[in-house]
């Protein structure tokens, strides 16, 4: 039996304008703490990445976005992007990760000691500390059994293509393919406001390039795309969002450290 607390409430939502709240799982470890954003648009919501399925998504993004339809769309299918993907009726994700979405791989555990011990030093290299016990610091209910967790695999609705324009009446987000955290990464650029929704290819913290599935070279090429696209904003997978100025650096740093600059 676990000693962990109780958590009040497990998803901590932020509204930082209008048309855009963040979502997080404060009681989940950093590491897979994920960014889940909820972009309104005139037809309908657009939900960017769908955390670790702990506790059913759907009934906070029904109170959220009441009675608008919602596309649930994977930036990749790594356990803390994909755990609620299968509570939507709209799930989108790129054509190379879709096998993944229907038949998990990789992490499907809460448990530390469950997760391969190789995998675990490459989050430890990148440069996070190691992780506790649990993929957990608090349960989502008094009695919640951890290791009855599983991530749930599902169908996509719709597969996605570099190129693709993600249409929400009033707002249009170009897919871009932004391959090397894993092969299928995918951002949401949308031109008229320069923000990027970036899944986990950046953000502004120890980036993940050395797990099964990156591409140092794939990834290097990402990184010099990036750095040419004109972001306003970046708003990622993981850790607070930045402007361009960060996003250059990042990359640059990056790039140095792979002596691919
Ligand atoms: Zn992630």
């Amino acid at each position: 039996m676990t000693t962990l607390p109780v958590a009040e409430r497990w998803y901590e939502t932020t509204v930082v304008d209008d048309t855009l709240t963040m979502i997080l799982e404060p009681y989940v470890d950093r590491l897979e703490q994920a960014n889940m954003w909820l972009v309104r648009g005139r037809d309908a919501d657009l939900l960017i990445d769908q955390g670790m399925g702990i506790v059913p998504m759907k009934p906070l993004i029904d109170a959220l976005a009441p009675g608008r339809p919602v596309i649930a769309l994977a930036t990749h299918t790594h356990v803390d992007h994909v755990g609620a993907t299968h509570e939507f009726a709209e799930r989108w994700v790129h054509r190379i990760e879709a096998d993944d979405l229907r038949v998990p791989k990789g992490v499907s555990t809460l448990i530390s000691a469950e997760i391969d011990p190789v995998l675990r030093q490459c989050f430890v290299d990148a440069g996070y500390d190691p992780l506790g016990e649990y993929l957990i610091t608090a349960l989502p209910h008094a009695g919640y059994d951890i290791a009855s967790y599983r991530r749930i695999g599902c169908e996509p609705t719709r597969i996605l293509e570099e190129g693709d324009i993600v249409d929400l009446g009033d707002r249009q987000f170009e897919v871009l393919l932004v391959p090397g955290h894993s092969p299928g990464s995918i951002g949401l650029f949308e031109a008229e406001t320069g923000i990027f929704f970036a899944g986990d290819v950046i953000y502004n913290g120890p980036l993940v390039d050395n797990v099964p599935g990156a591409d140092l070279d794939v990834y290097a090429a990402t990184l010099k795309r990036l750095m040419q696209l004109p972001v306003s904003i970046v708003h990622a997978g993981h850790d607070p969002s930045f402007g361009r100025a960060r996003l250059v650096e990042i990359c640059e740093t990056y790039l140095r450290k792979w002596d691919r600059a």
